[in-house]
C-alpha cells in the first residue's frame, strides 16, 4: 500500500523545498513538492525528483570498496573500519594528526553532516580546508560592508518599486523567487536582470542589461557616479550611517562613464537608466552566486552594495543588498556539534589551493585524504593538479553514494545513505526563513549507511567513541539549543515539518550594523585589518584584457561555468541517461567568426587543460562569452574545471571558477 509522507529536500539549493514522498513497499516511489509549506508550495524542481532515481538507482554502491591492485573489491564493514581506523592511528603517532585531510563539500544541507568536523576535531584535528569554490567571496565582501550577510524576506520584493536582479538566473536555480517575480509585476513593480546571458529570468524582465562577464563592480560603480552625479542618493542615510563615503567619492571619480561604458560593455545611457531606477525607491537587489567567482569577486560584490547603500535602499522594504542569508545557519548551534575546543592541533589550507598545498605540503605530508559531501575531481579548478594531488596521498577515503570521479581514485570508498534513508533537520536555505525536517522514510539498501553510523564506529574504534554516544534525537535536539531558547522545540518541527525561524525579515531596519563603527562602511574596518586595505577599488577580472593583454590576445573568450539545469552540481549526470555529453554555449559572434554551427565539435582550451564538447549557439549572449556546465563526471567528457584557475579572490575567501579566458577551434 502506498502511504505518502512529508520530507525536505536536501539540497545546496537557494530554495530549500518541502517535499511529499510517496513509499510502496518500503520504497520510495515518487517526490513531490509539499503543497502546504509556506514558502515553496508544492512546487519543486527536476533535480529535487530526481533523489528517487539517485535512492533506487541500481548504481547506489552497497558494500564498502577497497582498490586492490588498482581493482575495487567489496569487502565488510568490519575489515573497512579496522585497516581505516588502524591506518589514521598510525599516521597520528607517526607524523601527527594534521598528515590527514579532511575534504568536504555541501552535498546534502542536514545539520547532521556537520559531525564529520565532530570526528576529525575529537581525532585531534587535522588539516582542514577554509573559504568557498562558491559564495566565499560575497559573504565576506557583506561582513565588511555589514558585518554580516543577510537578506530580505521572500514576501518583501512584493514591496518594491524595482526589482534587480543581477547575475542571478532565479528561473533555473531559484524557482520559488521566479514565482515572486511574477506576483511583483503583477503588483506593478518593474524587473531588470543584469547578466551576460540572456536567460529565462532575463525573458521575464522588463528590460536585460547585457555586460561583460566580470564588469559587474565597474558597472556598479558607474551607476554610484551618475546617481551622485544626477543627485539621487539618499544624503541622510549617507551622512548618518555610513564610513568611508569620502573614499568612494574618490574612487568613483577616478574614471569617466565613457571608460566605464567602454569596459563594461553597457552603454552609457543605460548606466544613467539604472541610475535613476535605483533612485526611484525602494529598489531592491538580487544577486547571484557567479560574479564573485572572479580574482575581483569580493569587490564586485561590495560596490554593489555600496551602490544599494548610496541610493538609500538599505534597512528598508522592498530594498536591500540581497546575496546570502546567513541569518537561517546562525540560528542553530555549532560548536556543541562539532567540539572545535577538542583540536589539540590543526592546519588550514586554501579550499581554493588545496590541490597545490597537498602536493607541497611539509612537516607533516598528507599521507590521508578524507573525502565527505564532495566530489572535489570535478569541483575543484584545475581538474589536473587536483587529480595529481588526491592520487599522491598514501591513502584516499571518499564517502557516497556512487562511484564518482573521486571514488574512482579512492583507496576506501564507503557506502552512504541517501537523504531520505535518514533523518535530519535541513537548515540552510539561502533565500527564506524557514527550517525543514526530514524523516526516515525508508531503509538503505545493501550495507549503505547513514555519515553518523561511520563516524561512531571510527570513533569507537579511535578511542573516542562516548563522543559520539547519542541518539539522534539527542543530536538534533542539541543543534536546536539557541532556538529552544525562544520557545521552538524539535516535537514542534516533526508536527509541523517546516517552521519560521525568528530572523529579521528587513535586514538593517534598525540602521545598526554590525561593523566596528557600527554604519555601513564603503572602507572596511575588517578589511583594514585583515588585508591592510580596506578600501574599495575599480578592480577588472585578473584575466582579461586590462590585466594581462597577451593572455586576452591568445585566449579571447571569457568562460563562465554555471549550474547546470537538471544537476545539482556533479550529483546526477548519470542519472540522466546516454544523452549526457559536454556542451559548449558560445555568443553569436563567436559563431559567426570562427564559421561555427549548432552541433559542430570543438576543443576549448588554455594554457590549464582541454575540453571537448558540441556547440549551442545563444544568440543573445554577450559578445565573446562562452558557457560550459559545470560537474560534468569524466566519463561523459569531462569537468569544465580542466579549464580554470584555482587563484584565490581578492578577500582570499572564494574562487575565481569565472575568472578564466579560453580559445576555441573546431575539431572533427
Ligand atoms: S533542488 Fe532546490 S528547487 Fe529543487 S527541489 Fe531541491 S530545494 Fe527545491
Amino acid at each position: 500500500m502506498a502511504i505518502v509522507r512529508k520530507a525536505a529536500c536536501p539540497l545546496n539549493c537557494w530554495d530549500s523545498c518541502g517535499f511529499q514522498v510517496t513509499i510502496e513497499n518500503g520504497r520510495v516511489t515518487k517526490v513531490e513538492g509539499d503543497p502546504d509549506h509556506p514558502i515553496t508550495k508544492g512546487k519543486i524542481c527536476a533535480r529535487g525528483r530526481m533523489l528517487e532515481a539517485r535512492t533506487n538507482s541500481p548504481e547506489r554502491l552497497m558494500h564498502p570498496l577497497k582498490k586492490v591492485n588498482g581493482q575495487f573489491q567489496e569487502i565488510s564493514w568490519e575489515q573497512a573500519l579496522d585497516e581505516i581506523a588502524a591506518e589514521m592511528l598510525r599516521i597520528k603517532e607517526t607524523y601527527g594528526s594534521t598528515a590527514v585531510l579532511h575534504s568536504h563539500d555541501y552535498a546534502n544541507n542536514g545539520i547532521l553532516k556537520n559531525l564529520d568536523q565532530r570526528f576529525f576535531n575529537c581525532y585531534g584535528g587535522v588539516t582542514e580546508l577554509y573559504g568557498s569554490l562558491c559564495w566565499g567571496s560575497g559573504i565576506e565582501a557583506q561582513k565588511w560592508d555589514f558585518g554580516n550577510a543577510w537578506s530580505h524576506a521572500p514576501n518583501d520584493v512584493l514591496n518594491s518599486r524595482n526589482i534587480i536582479i543581477w547575475g542571478r538566473n532565479v528561473a533555473r536555480t531559484n524557482m520559488h523567487f521566479y514565482e515572486k517575480l511574477l506576483e511583483a509585476k503583477k503588483h506593478g513593480s518593474h524587473l531588470y536582470v543584469i547578466d551576460p546571458l540572456y536567460n529565462a529570468t532575463a525573458k521575464l524582465a522588463d528590460q536585460h542589461i547585457s555586460i561583460k562577464p566580470g564588469m559587474d563592480g565597474i558597472l556598479a560603480a558607474g551607476i554610484i557616479k551618475e546617481i551622485l552625479r544626477l543627485e539621487l542618493e539618499d544624503k541622510e542615510f549617507i551622512e548618518q550611517y555610513t564610513h568611508g563615503f569620502a573614499d568612494l567619492l574618490q574612487l568613483v571619480n577616478s574614471n569617466s562613464l565613457e571608460q566605464i561604458s567602454e569596459m563594461t560593455e553597457v552603454p552609457e545611457e543605460v548606466i544613467t537608466k539604472l541610475a535613476y531606477i535605483y533612485g526611484d525607491r525602494p529598489a531592491s537587489t538580487y544577486m547571484g552566486l557567479g560574479m564573485q567567482r572572479y580574482e575581483n569577486g569580493g569587490n564586485t560584490i561590495r560596490l554593489i552594495d555600496a551602490l544599494c547603500a548610496v541610493s538609500g535602499n538599505i534597512g528598508i522594504d522592498g530594498g536591500g543588498a540581497n546575496y546570502a542569508n546567513l541569518q537561517v545557519g546562525q540560528s542553530f548551534a555549532f560548536d556543541e556539534l562539532t567540539l572545535a575546543g577538542r583540536k589539540q592541533s590543526f592546519r588550514q589550507f586554501s579550499i581554493m589551493k588545496q590541490a597545490e598545498e597537498i602536493l607541497a605540503a611539509k612537516d607533516p605530508e598528507i599521507k590521508m585524504i578524507f573525502v565527505t559531501c564532495g566530489n572535489p575531481l570535478t569541483q575543484l579548478p584545475d581538474t589536473n593538479v587536483a587529480e595529481k594531488a588526491f592520487s599522491s596521498a598514501g591513502t584516499l577515503v571518499a564517502v557516497d553514494q556512487f562511484m564518482t570521479d573521486t571514488a574512482m581514485l579512492a583507496d576506501y570508498v564507503l557506502p552512504a545513505a541517501t537523504a531520505f534513508e535518514e533523518e535530519d533537520i535541513y537548515y540552510s536555505s539561502m533565500y527564506h526563513h524557514y527550517v525543514n525536517y526530514g524523516p526516515q522514510l525508508v531503509p538503505s539498501p545493501g550495507e549503505a549507511k547513514p555519515d553518523l553510523w561511520i563516524w561512531t564506529q571510527l570513533a569507537d574504534r579511535l578511542g573516542f567513541g562516548a563522543d559520539f554516544e547519542f541518539t539522534r534525537e539527542e543530536w538534533l535536539n542539541m543543534t536546536l539549543v539557541p532556538l529552544a531558547e525562544k520557545g521552538y522545540s524539535l516535537e514542534a518541527l516533526k508536527e509541523q515539518h517546516t517552521l519560521e525561524l525568528p530572523v529579521n525579515k528587513i535586514p538593517w531596519q534598525d540602521r545598526k550594523f554590525n561593523t566596528r563603527t557600527g554604519k555601513f562602511e564603503f572602507t572596511s574596518s575588517l578589511g583594514e585589518e585583515k588585508m591592510g586595505n580596506g578600501k574599495l577599488s575599480l578592480a577588472v577580472p585578473k584575466e582579461s584584457k586590462w590585466r594581462n593583454p597577451a593572455l586576452a590576445q591568445n585566449y579571447p573568450y571569457s568562460l563562465l561555468t554555471i549550474h547546470p539545469m537538471r544537476s545539482n552540481h556533479s550529483q546526477n549526470y548519470h542519472l540522466l541517461g546516454d544523452t549526457v555529453k559536454v556542451k559548449v554555449e558560445i555568443a553569436a559572434n563567436i559563431a559567426d567568426d570562427r564559421e561555427l554551427k549548432n552541433g559542430d565539435f570543438v576543443r576549448v582550451w588554455n594554457n590549464r587543460g582541454e575540453v571537448k564538447g558540441y556547440i549551442s549557439i545563444l544568440p543573445a549572449a554577450h559578445p565573446n562569452t562562452v558557457n560550459i556546465d559545470e560537474g560534468i563526471w569524466k566519463k561523459f567528457g569531462g569537468s569544465v574545471n580542466q579549464l580554470t584557475s584555482s587563484t584565490e579572490s581578492d578577500n582570499g575567501l572564494g574562487s575565481t571558477l569565472y575568472d578564466c579566458l579560453v580559445n576555441l577551434e573546431k575539431i572533427e
